[in-house]
Protein backbone atom coordinates (compact mmCIF):
# COMPACT_ATOMS: atom_id res chain seq x y z
CA UNK A 1 0.00 0.00 0.00
CA UNK A 2 1.80 2.99 -1.13
CA UNK A 3 1.95 5.37 1.85
CA UNK A 4 -0.32 8.76 2.76
CA UNK A 5 3.43 10.70 3.13
CA UNK A 6 4.22 9.23 -0.28
CA UNK A 7 1.11 9.94 -1.90
CA UNK A 8 1.34 13.56 -0.20
CA UNK A 9 4.48 14.23 -1.69
CA UNK A 10 3.56 13.02 -5.29
CA UNK A 11 0.54 15.04 -5.43
CA UNK A 12 2.54 17.83 -4.24
CA UNK A 13 5.15 17.38 -7.28
CA UNK A 14 3.19 16.67 -9.82
CA UNK A 15 -0.07 18.80 -9.30
CA UNK A 16 -4.02 17.21 -8.66
CA UNK A 17 -5.88 15.38 -10.14
CA UNK A 18 -3.33 12.19 -10.07
CA UNK A 19 -3.38 8.73 -10.60
CA UNK A 20 -0.80 6.81 -8.93
CA UNK A 21 -0.15 3.37 -10.38
CA UNK A 22 1.90 1.29 -7.98
CA UNK A 23 3.76 -1.63 -9.99
CA UNK A 24 4.86 -3.70 -7.24
CA UNK A 25 1.20 -3.96 -6.43
CA UNK A 26 0.46 -5.95 -9.97
CA UNK A 27 3.22 -7.62 -10.01
CA UNK A 28 1.94 -9.10 -6.41
CA UNK A 29 -1.84 -9.50 -7.75
CA UNK A 30 0.01 -11.35 -10.77
CA UNK A 31 2.36 -13.61 -8.56
CA UNK A 32 -0.90 -14.16 -6.12
CA UNK A 33 -3.20 -15.52 -8.90
CA UNK A 34 -0.45 -17.72 -10.61
CA UNK A 35 0.31 -19.47 -7.06
CA UNK A 36 -3.51 -19.98 -6.01
CA UNK A 37 -4.40 -20.81 -9.99
CA UNK A 38 -1.20 -22.88 -11.13
CA UNK A 39 -3.17 -24.53 -13.70
CA UNK A 40 -4.38 -21.56 -15.19
CA UNK A 41 -3.06 -18.92 -17.15
CA UNK A 42 -3.75 -15.66 -17.20
CA UNK A 43 -4.55 -12.93 -19.79
CA UNK A 44 -5.14 -10.26 -18.38
CA UNK A 45 -8.53 -7.97 -19.71
CA UNK A 46 -6.35 -5.24 -21.02
CA UNK A 47 -9.92 -2.61 -21.27
CA UNK A 48 -9.83 -2.54 -17.31
CA UNK A 49 -6.73 -0.37 -17.22
CA UNK A 50 -4.97 -0.27 -20.53
CA UNK A 51 -2.02 2.11 -19.46
CA UNK A 52 1.36 0.62 -22.20
CA UNK A 53 3.33 0.80 -18.38
CA UNK A 54 0.67 -1.73 -16.84
CA UNK A 55 1.21 -3.79 -20.29
CA UNK A 56 4.60 -4.20 -20.68
CA UNK A 57 4.97 -5.09 -16.33
CA UNK A 58 2.61 -7.60 -16.51
CA UNK A 59 4.15 -8.91 -19.99
CA UNK A 60 7.63 -9.02 -18.15
CA UNK A 61 6.48 -11.03 -14.93
CA UNK A 62 5.22 -13.73 -17.69
CA UNK A 63 1.23 -12.40 -18.24
CA UNK A 64 -0.92 -12.66 -21.56
CA UNK A 65 -3.89 -10.67 -22.34
CA UNK A 66 -7.31 -10.61 -23.48
CA UNK A 67 -8.20 -7.73 -26.06
CA UNK A 68 -11.61 -6.45 -27.34
CA UNK A 69 -10.39 -3.87 -29.89
CA UNK A 70 -7.95 -3.19 -32.32
CA UNK A 71 -6.94 -0.25 -30.51
CA UNK A 72 -6.14 -2.67 -27.35
CA UNK A 73 -4.63 -5.42 -29.67
CA UNK A 74 -2.29 -3.18 -30.82
CA UNK A 75 -1.16 -1.60 -27.61
CA UNK A 76 -0.95 -4.82 -26.37
CA UNK A 77 1.43 -5.56 -29.69
CA UNK A 78 3.41 -3.25 -29.83
CA UNK A 79 4.60 -3.30 -26.06
CA UNK A 80 6.00 -6.76 -26.30
CA UNK A 81 8.13 -6.09 -29.18
CA UNK A 82 11.57 -6.56 -27.93
CA UNK A 83 10.28 -10.17 -27.77
CA UNK A 84 12.81 -12.31 -30.15
CA UNK A 85 11.87 -12.18 -33.66
CA UNK A 86 11.22 -16.38 -33.72
CA UNK A 87 8.82 -16.25 -30.90
CA UNK A 88 6.87 -12.75 -32.10
CA UNK A 89 6.04 -15.25 -35.41
CA UNK A 90 3.95 -17.75 -33.26
CA UNK A 91 3.35 -16.27 -29.79
CA UNK A 92 0.02 -14.82 -30.61
CA UNK A 93 -1.81 -17.68 -28.91
CA UNK A 94 0.23 -17.93 -25.78
CA UNK A 95 -0.14 -13.93 -25.55
CA UNK A 96 -3.13 -12.64 -26.78
CA UNK A 97 -6.84 -13.59 -26.72
CA UNK A 98 -9.52 -11.33 -28.29
CA UNK A 99 -12.36 -11.91 -26.53
CA UNK A 100 -14.82 -9.77 -28.23
CA UNK A 101 -17.71 -12.09 -29.04
CA UNK A 102 -18.60 -9.49 -31.55
CA UNK A 103 -16.25 -8.00 -34.13
CA UNK A 104 -16.64 -5.66 -37.23
CA UNK A 105 -15.92 -7.25 -40.55
CA UNK A 106 -12.98 -4.28 -40.79
CA UNK A 107 -11.11 -5.62 -37.32
CA UNK A 108 -11.55 -9.14 -38.93
CA UNK A 109 -9.73 -8.47 -41.60
CA UNK A 110 -6.80 -6.71 -39.61
CA UNK A 111 -6.90 -8.97 -37.18
CA UNK A 112 -6.27 -12.20 -39.86
CA UNK A 113 -2.64 -11.38 -40.55
CA UNK A 114 -1.76 -12.41 -36.98
CA UNK A 115 -3.30 -15.62 -36.96
CA UNK A 116 -5.65 -14.54 -33.74
CA UNK A 117 -7.65 -16.41 -31.04
CA UNK A 118 -10.92 -15.16 -31.30
CA UNK A 119 -14.11 -15.66 -29.43
CA UNK A 120 -17.80 -16.01 -31.04
CA UNK A 121 -20.89 -17.21 -29.87
CA UNK A 122 -23.14 -17.29 -32.84
CA UNK A 123 -24.12 -18.12 -36.38
CA UNK A 124 -23.56 -14.48 -38.17
CA UNK A 125 -20.09 -14.20 -36.71
CA UNK A 126 -19.44 -17.69 -37.98
CA UNK A 127 -20.12 -16.13 -41.36
CA UNK A 128 -18.24 -13.09 -40.55
CA UNK A 129 -14.61 -15.08 -39.49
CA UNK A 130 -15.06 -17.04 -42.53
CA UNK A 131 -14.94 -14.57 -44.87
CA UNK A 132 -13.23 -11.92 -43.21
CA UNK A 133 -10.22 -13.85 -40.87
CA UNK A 134 -10.35 -17.56 -42.10
CA UNK A 135 -7.00 -17.75 -40.24
CA UNK A 136 -8.29 -17.28 -37.04
CA UNK A 137 -8.64 -20.00 -34.16
CA UNK A 138 -12.32 -20.00 -32.23
CA UNK A 139 -13.55 -20.35 -28.60
CA UNK A 140 -16.91 -20.63 -28.33
CA UNK A 141 -18.46 -18.50 -25.74
CA UNK A 142 -21.17 -19.65 -23.31
CA UNK A 143 -23.68 -17.93 -21.54
CA UNK A 144 -23.18 -18.46 -18.13
CA UNK A 145 -25.32 -17.71 -14.69
CA UNK A 146 -23.84 -13.92 -13.27
CA UNK A 147 -25.93 -14.28 -9.98
CA UNK A 148 -24.64 -11.44 -7.79
CA UNK A 149 -21.63 -9.96 -9.90
CA UNK A 150 -21.36 -6.43 -9.26
CA UNK A 151 -21.45 -6.12 -13.41
CA UNK A 152 -23.82 -8.53 -15.32
CA UNK A 153 -22.16 -9.52 -18.42
CA UNK A 154 -24.58 -12.55 -19.38
CA UNK A 155 -27.41 -10.47 -21.21
CA UNK A 156 -25.36 -9.57 -24.04
CA UNK A 157 -23.04 -12.27 -24.65
CA UNK A 158 -22.95 -16.04 -24.55
CA UNK A 159 -24.15 -19.06 -26.53
CA UNK A 160 -27.24 -21.31 -24.42
CA UNK A 161 -25.57 -24.61 -23.76
CA UNK A 162 -28.42 -26.34 -25.72
CA UNK A 163 -26.42 -24.93 -28.92
CA UNK A 164 -23.25 -24.57 -28.32
CA UNK A 165 -22.53 -28.09 -29.98
CA UNK A 166 -24.29 -27.05 -33.02
CA UNK A 167 -21.89 -23.68 -33.31
CA UNK A 168 -19.26 -25.86 -32.84
CA UNK A 169 -20.23 -28.39 -35.52
CA UNK A 170 -21.31 -25.14 -37.65
CA UNK A 171 -17.92 -23.74 -37.70
CA UNK A 172 -16.30 -26.50 -38.57
CA UNK A 173 -18.29 -26.74 -41.48
CA UNK A 174 -17.52 -23.52 -42.06
CA UNK A 175 -13.53 -24.67 -42.41
CA UNK A 176 -12.50 -23.19 -39.03
CA UNK A 177 -11.31 -24.55 -35.91
CA UNK A 178 -12.86 -24.24 -32.64
CA UNK A 179 -9.99 -24.60 -29.88
CA UNK A 180 -12.53 -24.81 -26.84
CA UNK A 181 -14.66 -22.59 -24.71
CA UNK A 182 -14.72 -19.82 -23.18
CA UNK A 183 -17.30 -17.75 -20.20
CA UNK A 184 -17.60 -14.84 -17.80
CA UNK A 185 -19.32 -15.31 -14.71
CA UNK A 186 -19.67 -11.36 -14.18
CA UNK A 187 -17.49 -8.64 -13.18
CA UNK A 188 -16.88 -8.62 -9.25
CA UNK A 189 -17.96 -12.11 -8.61
CA UNK A 190 -18.54 -12.78 -4.71
CA UNK A 191 -20.76 -15.44 -5.57
CA UNK A 192 -18.10 -18.22 -5.94
CA UNK A 193 -21.01 -20.69 -7.13
CA UNK A 194 -21.01 -18.92 -10.23
CA UNK A 195 -17.13 -20.67 -11.28
CA UNK A 196 -18.88 -23.86 -9.76
CA UNK A 197 -21.72 -23.94 -12.02
CA UNK A 198 -19.97 -22.26 -15.29
CA UNK A 199 -17.28 -24.94 -15.09
CA UNK A 200 -20.19 -27.97 -14.73
CA UNK A 201 -21.50 -26.41 -18.05
CA UNK A 202 -18.37 -26.18 -19.84
CA UNK A 203 -17.31 -29.94 -18.90
CA UNK A 204 -20.95 -30.72 -20.31
CA UNK A 205 -20.27 -29.09 -23.41
CA UNK A 206 -16.75 -30.86 -23.70
CA UNK A 207 -18.26 -34.05 -23.41
CA UNK A 208 -21.10 -34.00 -25.46
CA UNK A 209 -18.66 -32.32 -28.42
CA UNK A 210 -16.35 -34.71 -27.72
CA UNK A 211 -19.27 -37.53 -28.38
CA UNK A 212 -19.46 -35.87 -31.86
CA UNK A 213 -16.39 -35.84 -32.94
CA UNK A 214 -14.98 -32.65 -32.08
CA UNK A 215 -12.04 -32.20 -29.72
CA UNK A 216 -11.65 -29.42 -27.48
CA UNK A 217 -8.11 -28.09 -26.08
CA UNK A 218 -8.89 -25.01 -24.08
CA UNK A 219 -10.98 -23.66 -21.42
CA UNK A 220 -10.95 -19.81 -20.51
CA UNK A 221 -12.48 -19.49 -17.42
CA UNK A 222 -12.91 -15.39 -17.98
CA UNK A 223 -12.75 -12.87 -15.61
CA UNK A 224 -14.59 -11.64 -12.47
CA UNK A 225 -12.17 -12.31 -9.70
CA UNK A 226 -13.04 -9.94 -7.27
CA UNK A 227 -10.55 -7.01 -5.72
CA UNK A 228 -10.64 -7.07 -1.58
CA UNK A 229 -12.89 -3.54 -1.85
CA UNK A 230 -13.95 -4.38 1.64
CA UNK A 231 -13.91 -6.56 4.35
CA UNK A 232 -16.80 -8.84 3.20
CA UNK A 233 -15.32 -10.30 -0.23
CA UNK A 234 -14.29 -13.56 0.94
CA UNK A 235 -10.52 -14.43 0.30
CA UNK A 236 -9.51 -15.14 -3.41
CA UNK A 237 -7.18 -18.49 -1.99
CA UNK A 238 -10.87 -19.25 -0.85
CA UNK A 239 -12.55 -18.83 -4.26
CA UNK A 240 -8.98 -20.50 -6.45
CA UNK A 241 -9.14 -23.38 -3.87
CA UNK A 242 -12.90 -24.74 -5.25
CA UNK A 243 -11.92 -23.40 -9.36
CA UNK A 244 -8.70 -25.68 -8.45
CA UNK A 245 -10.98 -28.40 -7.30
CA UNK A 246 -13.32 -28.06 -9.93
CA UNK A 247 -10.98 -28.31 -12.52
CA UNK A 248 -9.01 -31.25 -11.68
CA UNK A 249 -12.48 -33.29 -11.26
CA UNK A 250 -13.64 -32.58 -14.64
CA UNK A 251 -11.16 -31.33 -16.93
CA UNK A 252 -7.96 -33.87 -17.51
CA UNK A 253 -4.08 -32.20 -17.07
CA UNK A 254 -4.01 -31.85 -20.89
CA UNK A 255 -7.02 -29.01 -21.52
CA UNK A 256 -5.08 -25.63 -21.46
CA UNK A 257 -6.68 -23.34 -18.83
CA UNK A 258 -6.85 -19.64 -18.87
CA UNK A 259 -8.34 -16.97 -17.40
CA UNK A 260 -8.94 -13.18 -17.90
CA UNK A 261 -8.65 -11.35 -14.40
CA UNK A 262 -8.62 -7.46 -15.26
CA UNK A 263 -9.39 -5.70 -12.00
CA UNK A 264 -7.95 -8.50 -9.83
CA UNK A 265 -5.13 -7.64 -11.14
CA UNK A 266 -4.68 -3.85 -11.16
CA UNK A 267 -7.61 -2.58 -8.92
CA UNK A 268 -5.78 -2.37 -5.87
CA UNK A 269 -2.88 -0.93 -7.59
CA UNK A 270 -3.82 2.66 -8.00
CA UNK A 271 -4.89 5.22 -5.67
CA UNK A 272 -5.95 8.48 -7.03
CA UNK A 273 -4.86 11.95 -4.98
CA UNK A 274 -7.43 14.94 -5.67
CA UNK A 275 -7.73 18.75 -4.44
CA UNK A 276 -10.68 20.37 -2.76
CA UNK A 277 -11.75 23.15 -5.27
CA UNK A 278 -14.92 24.64 -3.70
CA UNK A 279 -16.52 24.27 -0.48
CA UNK A 280 -20.61 25.32 0.31
CA UNK A 281 -23.03 24.36 3.20
CA UNK A 282 -26.34 23.67 1.21
CA UNK A 283 -29.50 22.84 3.25
CA UNK A 284 -27.45 22.62 6.36
CA UNK A 285 -25.19 19.94 4.40
CA UNK A 286 -21.34 20.74 4.01
CA UNK A 287 -20.65 20.34 0.50
CA UNK A 288 -16.83 19.75 -1.49
CA UNK A 289 -15.97 20.25 -4.52
CA UNK A 290 -12.86 18.10 -6.29
CA UNK A 291 -11.10 18.32 -9.17
CA UNK A 292 -11.83 14.88 -9.74
CA UNK A 293 -15.60 13.11 -10.27
CA UNK A 294 -17.50 10.76 -12.12
CA UNK A 295 -16.83 12.07 -15.55
CA UNK A 296 -12.92 11.31 -14.71
CA UNK A 297 -11.28 9.38 -12.98
CA UNK A 298 -14.53 8.24 -10.66
CA UNK A 299 -15.94 7.17 -13.70
CA UNK A 300 -16.58 3.68 -12.06
CA UNK A 301 -19.12 4.79 -9.88
CA UNK A 302 -21.49 4.93 -12.81
CA UNK A 303 -20.10 2.58 -15.51
CA UNK A 304 -18.88 -0.17 -12.76
CA UNK A 305 -21.14 0.23 -10.21
CA UNK A 306 -18.49 0.62 -7.73
CA UNK A 307 -18.89 3.20 -4.82
CA UNK A 308 -15.13 4.13 -3.82
CA UNK A 309 -14.31 5.56 -0.33
CA UNK A 310 -12.49 9.23 0.35
CA UNK A 311 -9.63 9.31 2.56
CA UNK A 312 -8.88 12.77 4.12
CA UNK A 313 -5.05 13.74 4.70
CA UNK A 314 -6.01 16.32 7.38
CA UNK A 315 -7.50 14.84 11.44
CA UNK A 316 -10.01 16.07 13.23
CA UNK A 317 -13.75 15.50 14.20
CA UNK A 318 -15.89 14.25 11.14
CA UNK A 319 -19.08 14.64 9.91
CA UNK A 320 -21.43 13.22 6.68
CA UNK A 321 -21.07 15.73 3.86
CA UNK A 322 -21.41 15.64 -0.01
CA UNK A 323 -18.56 15.50 -2.72
CA UNK A 324 -18.94 16.46 -6.23
CA UNK A 325 -16.85 16.59 -8.90
CA UNK A 326 -15.78 19.95 -10.94
CA UNK A 327 -17.85 19.57 -14.10
CA UNK A 328 -21.23 21.80 -14.00
CA UNK A 329 -23.40 18.43 -14.55
CA UNK A 330 -25.45 17.19 -11.61
CA UNK A 331 -24.99 13.36 -12.23
CA UNK A 332 -21.09 14.66 -10.76
CA UNK A 333 -21.83 13.38 -7.59
CA UNK A 334 -19.55 11.52 -6.29
CA UNK A 335 -20.49 10.77 -3.17
CA UNK A 336 -23.54 12.04 -1.08
CA UNK A 337 -22.84 10.59 2.08
CA UNK A 338 -19.07 10.99 3.04
CA UNK A 339 -17.35 10.95 6.51
CA UNK A 340 -14.85 13.51 6.18
CA UNK A 341 -12.91 16.11 9.31
CA UNK A 342 -13.62 19.71 7.99
CA UNK A 343 -11.42 20.35 4.92
CA UNK A 344 -10.22 23.32 3.57
CA UNK A 345 -9.61 25.00 -0.03
CA UNK A 346 -6.98 23.32 -1.42
CA UNK A 347 -6.60 20.33 0.47
CA UNK A 348 -6.25 16.85 -0.53
CA UNK A 349 -8.38 13.50 -0.52
CA UNK A 350 -7.56 10.57 -1.73
CA UNK A 351 -9.36 7.41 -3.09
CA UNK A 352 -7.58 3.32 -2.89
CA UNK A 353 -8.03 0.63 -4.69
CA UNK A 354 -9.75 2.60 -8.08
CA UNK A 355 -6.95 1.00 -10.23
CA UNK A 356 -9.69 -0.87 -12.55
CA UNK A 357 -12.62 0.91 -14.90
CA UNK A 358 -12.20 4.20 -13.67
CA UNK A 359 -9.51 6.45 -15.47
CA UNK A 360 -9.96 3.64 -18.27
CA UNK A 361 -13.35 5.35 -18.86
CA UNK A 362 -12.27 8.66 -18.10
CA UNK A 363 -13.19 11.58 -20.43
CA UNK A 364 -12.59 15.44 -21.57
CA UNK A 365 -16.17 16.41 -20.59
CA UNK A 366 -16.52 20.11 -19.68
CA UNK A 367 -12.99 20.42 -20.84
CA UNK A 368 -11.70 18.93 -17.86
CA UNK A 369 -9.17 16.15 -18.81
CA UNK A 370 -8.26 13.11 -17.29
CA UNK A 371 -6.16 12.95 -14.08
CA UNK A 372 -2.47 12.89 -14.89
CA UNK A 373 -0.63 9.59 -14.69
CA UNK A 374 2.56 8.58 -11.92
CA UNK A 375 3.92 5.13 -11.77
CA UNK A 376 5.92 4.07 -9.35
CA UNK A 377 8.15 0.94 -8.10
CA UNK A 378 7.85 0.24 -12.00
C1 LIG B 1 -14.34 -7.26 -18.91
C2 LIG B 1 -13.92 -8.62 -19.30
C3 LIG B 1 -12.95 -9.31 -18.55
C4 LIG B 1 -12.38 -8.76 -17.26
O1 LIG B 1 -13.31 -8.88 -16.24
P1 LIG B 1 -12.90 -8.59 -14.72
O2 LIG B 1 -14.19 -8.74 -14.01
O3 LIG B 1 -12.33 -7.23 -14.65
O4 LIG B 1 -11.91 -9.64 -14.31
C5 LIG B 1 -12.54 -10.54 -18.99
N1 LIG B 1 -13.05 -11.09 -20.12
C6 LIG B 1 -13.98 -10.47 -20.86
C7 LIG B 1 -14.48 -11.14 -22.08
C8 LIG B 1 -14.46 -9.23 -20.47
O5 LIG B 1 -15.41 -8.63 -21.20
Amino acid sequence: MVQKSVLKQLAREHGTPLFVVDHQEIRRNYAEFRKRLPRVQAYYAVKANPDPAIVRTLYDAGCSFDVASMPEFLIVHENIRDLPAKARQDFIWDKIIYANPIKANETLEELDAFKPLVTYDNHEEIRKIRKHAPHAGLALRLQVPNTGAMVELSSKFGAASGEAVELIEAAHDAGLVVEGLSFHVGSQTTNFENYVQAIHLAAGVFQEAESRGFELKLLDIGGGFPAPYNSQVEPFKKLARRITAELDRLFPKKIEILAEPGRFLVATAATCVTKVIGKARREGKRCYYLDDGVYHTFSGILFDHCQYRLQAFRKGPTEICSVFGPTCDALDTISLAEELPELRLGDHVFSRNIGAYSHASSTYFNGFPPAKVVHINC
